[in-house]
């Protein structure tokens, strides 16, 4: 069996929107913009960038929740963008989505046990009493106590809401979850119970993540090699802790220094974010992040910089890179 679990090639999500009173003009966002990146079964690869640099659209296309509109998505070797709705549902199966937001995902008029028993049902993955045991177990594998199945959503703290949305992507025993800021929204004492859950349940049933955070402490914990977003492409990717540490693109040095990361060992000079995240309805031309660039140079304003691996684990987007190349 391949190492490789999923590969994403080139892949590019598009929304056309119009704007403009009384005369709307049509404008293509360009939401995710050829980005690749792999994940090896067992691991845990972050997808880190602000709000709107197009992390969560990334992970709803690879699921085709939302429908990609170029580029590959293999998982196992099975081309996922040419399954029709039968293959794509049996696909879904091994590969689970947690939301940032799990009381949206669970129907608020149900109990748990019951949001947890009907997929199984639906799908007749046992009689009643074996799909009773399941929850059961499910329940107690996220820490939850057996009484939870007769409980509602509401009835639920936050962090116990994410208990039973891990629970549910647990259902089908996926090898893939993609887990879209699952502990943003949760006090940090309870972010680290969470993580050390998702941790255990990694190891126990060797999962794998694509893991998408705007935090770069969460994702510096819990991943090992990190893919960094601006605004729909990914500009530098590799093991988290070089990244991190040592980052090569001038947006990873900006964005680390705006998201310390608690570790007194590393240099505390780092460069603050000057200016907005500019609209992706009107990006720059060129780099992207020219605009906002400390080391802006020339061919920066007309070219958008090819990736370059830097060695076998790591890649950079950036001119200044092509340049020391060339
Ligand atoms: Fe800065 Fe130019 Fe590199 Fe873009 S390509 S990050 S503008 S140096």
């Amino acid at each position: 069996m391949s190492k490789e679990l999923l590969k994403v090639e080139g892949l590019q999500t598009f929304f056309t929107i119009k704007k403009g009173f009384p005369n709307p003009v049509t404008h293509t966002v360009r939401a995710v913009d050829e980005i690749s990146f792999h994940i090896n079964r067992g691991e845990s690869f972050g997808l880190v960038g602000e709000s709107g640099c197009g992390k969560s659209t990334a992970g709803r296309s690879i699921l085709r929740l939302v429908e990609p509109h170029g580029g590959q998505v293999h998982l196992s070797g099975q081309d996922v963008l040419a399954m029709d709705k039968d293959q794509l549902r049996e696909m879904r199966r091994k590969m689970q989505i947690i939301f940032q937001d799990p009381y949206s995902a669970l129907n608020p008029r149900q109990t748990i046990g019951k949001i947890l028993a009907e997929p199984l049902h639906v799908h007749r993955l046992g009689t009643k009493g074996e799909i009773r045991d399941r929850v059961f177990a499910l329940l107690k594998e996220v820490g939850l106590p057996p009484e939870a199945a007769n409980k509602y959503p509401h009835e639920f703290s936050g962090g116990q809401k994410q208990r039973v949305g891990i629970a549910r992507a647990l259902l089908f025993e996926p090898e893939l979850i993609i887990a879209d800021e699952p502990v943003s929204a949760l006090d940090v004492s309870i972010q680290s119970q969470v993580l050390a859950l998702m941790q255990g349940l990694q190891e126990t049933h060797n999962l794998s993540f694509l893991f998408i955070s705007h935090d770069l402490a969460v994702v510096r914990y819990f991943c090992s090699r990190v893919a960094v977003m601006y605004l729909g492409k990914i500009v530098e990717q590799g093991p988290v802790k070089q990244v991190f540490d040592e980052p090569l693109h001038p947006y990873t040095k900006v964005l680390r220094g705006a998201s310390p990361i608690p570790d007194p060992t590393l240099s505390k000079k780092m460069l603050r974010m000057e200016g907005e995240v500019p609209s992706p309805l009107d990006p720059p031309t060129g780099c992207h992040f020219h605009p906002r660039c400390p080391d802006v140079m020339e061919v920066c304003k007309n070219q958008y910089p090819s990736a370059i691996s830097v060695d076998s684990e790591r890649t950079v987007a950036c001119h200044l890179y092509s340049q020391k190349q060339g």
